[in-house]
């Protein structure tokens, strides 16, 4: 969805607000998806001759545990609110997705909003063991235990074996 910015400014500012639905379900959040259209609430007002504008939205977020392959799925949410002047929209770094013609891509800034809030590494739990470097499972698997490291002699105690003889 749009919103005109521009033409909000200019016409005297009544406060807005709409609910849209957004399809992210092609984009991709580190190798997560959202899979569901995304119900978010935007809402613009005037301040002075700032506007303010808030954008929220909820959604569930699929991706796979880092560790062991599992699905995992976790409820993300995006609370984001921004201001902005007539001039930002001529400012080449203004960092909200607008056009040319003052129209702010509320689709492409949630994009960005959810971005910021999906976890780069998703794990199934905090102490997820893994997968076996052996057989290839979720451990714990039946696969023996790799051999200790301490069966193999001690250099520094053998140098006080021979000090001591
Ligand atoms: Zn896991
Ligand atoms: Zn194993």
């Amino acid at each position: 969805m749009q919103f005109d910015l521009r033409r909000f400014i200019a016409s005297g500012r009544a406060r807005q607000e709409q609910t849209f639905d957004c399809d992210l379900t092609g984009r991709d959040f580190a190798g997560s998806r959202i899979e569901a259209p995304v119900a978010a609430r935007f809402a613009a007002e005037a301040d002075g001759d700032e506007v303010r504008m808030t954008l929220r939205a909820s959604a569930s977020v699929h991706g796979e545990c880092a560790r062991c392959l599992d699905p995992v799925q976790l409820e993300v949410q995006v609370d984001a609110g921004w201001t902005a002047r007539e001039r930002d929209l001529d400012d080449p770094d203004f960092e909200l997705p607008v056009n040319e013609a003052g129209c702010i891509d509320l689709d492409d800034w949630l994009y960005q909003e959810f971005l910021f809030q999906v976890p780069t590494v998703l794990l199934c739990s905090a102490d997820c063991p893994g997968l076996c470097p052996q057989c290839g499972r979720k451990r714990p698997c039946s696969c023996p235990a790799a051999p200790e490291q301490s069966a193999q002699p001690d250099a520094r105690l053998s140098v006080l074996k021979s000090l001591l003889n």
